[in-house]
C-alpha cells in the first residue's frame, strides 16, 4: 500500500533522510519509533507533502505522491493525525471534524461513521473543541483525520502530553481502526506501546531504518541497541 524507496531529504543545507526504503502492507499497523531527531517527523512531512525530497519515491497504492502538494496527497488516499493535535480551539468539535472534509474522497468514512465508532466524539460534537480534555481532543483530531476518507492514517504522537489514562483511551481508538483494517502508520516515543499498538515496527536512527521487524517478536535488547546506537 504504501512503499519509500531511497527517501533522501534535507531542511536546507542540512541533510536529515540518508536514504531509506518502508513499506506498509494494506491493513497493517506500522510503528515508527526512534529517538529525538531521528528523523520521523521529517518522513511525514514528505509523506504529507510539507517537505520535498532530494530522491527518492513515496507511493500509495502504486501511484507516487513524492513532491506533490499536500492537498493532492491527501485525495490520494493519505491523511495525517498531527503532532500537537492542531485543532481550532474555538470552533465546535463538529466543525473541527467537517474541516477534514474539505479535500474528501468518496467512500467509507464520514462524520455518522466517526461518530459511531468514537461516541465521546458525538456526545461533545457542540462543545468548543478546547472544552474537551487532552484525550477526547486527540479523538476529535483522529476523526477529523478521517473524514477525508483515507486508505492510509498517519498518526505523529499520539500520546504527547496526555495522562496515562487519556493515552489508554486514545490508544483503544486506534485498536478499533485497526479492526476496521485502516492501514495506519504510528509515530511514538513510548516503545512498550509502539510495539503492543502494532504489527511491524521500524526503527530511525540518524535518518536511516536500522532496525525493523515483526512487533509480536520484537527483541527489546536489540530494540534499545538500534535506538540508541549502541551497536
Ligand atoms: P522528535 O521526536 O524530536 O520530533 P524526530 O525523529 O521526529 O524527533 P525530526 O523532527 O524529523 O526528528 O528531526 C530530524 C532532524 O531534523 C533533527 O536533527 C532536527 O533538529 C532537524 N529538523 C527538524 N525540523 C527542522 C527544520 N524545520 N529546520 C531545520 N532542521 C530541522
Amino acid at each position: 500500500m504504501i512503499s519509500i524507496t531511497d527517501l533522501r531529504a534535507s531542511y536546507g543545507p542540512l541533510p536529515v533522510l540518508f536514504g531509506f526504503d518502508l513499506n506498509v502492507a494494506r491493513g497493517e499497523t506500522l510503528a515508527l519509533i526512534g529517538a529525538n531527531g531521528a528523523g520521523k517527523t521529517t518522513t511525514f512531512a514528505v509523506m504529507t507533502g510539507r517537505l520535498k525530497p532530494q530522491t527518492g519515491s513515496v507511493s500509495i497504492n502504486g501511484r507516487d505522491i513524492a513532491g506533490l502538494t499536500t492537498i493532492d496527497i491527501v485525495v490520494h488516499g493519505l491523511a495525517l493525525v498531527p503532532e500537537g493535535r492542531q485543532l481550532f480551539p474555538s470552533l465546535s468539535v463538529e466543525e473541527n471534524l467537517l474541516v477534514g472534509a474539505h479535500s474528501r474522497r468518496s467512500g467509507g468514512w464520514n462524520i455518522e461513521r466517526v461518530y459511531e465508532i468514537f461516541p465521546t466524539v458525538a456526545e461533545f460534537r457542540n462543545r468548543p473543541s478546547m472544552a474537551l480534555s487532552g484525550g477526547q481532543q486527540q479523538l476529535v483530531a483522529i476523526g477529523r483525520a478521517l473524514m477525508s476518507n483515507p486508505d492510509v492514517l498517519l498518526c505523529d504522537e499520539l500520546s504527547l502530553g496526555l495522562s496515562p489514562a487519556a493515552v489508554d483511551i486514545v490508544y483503544s481508538a486506534l485498536q478499533k481502526l485497526r479492526g476496521e483494517g485502516l492501514t495506519t502508520v504510528i509515530v511514538e516515543q513510548d516503545i512498550a506501546r509502539a510495539l503492543s499498538a502494532s504489527d511491524r515496527f521500524a526503527c530511525m536512527r540518524h535518518g536511516q531504518i536500522v532496525l525493523s521487524g515483526a512487533s509480536k517478536s520484537a527483541d527489546r535488547a536489540e530494540i534499545s541497541n538500534a535506538y540508541f546506537g549502541m551497536r
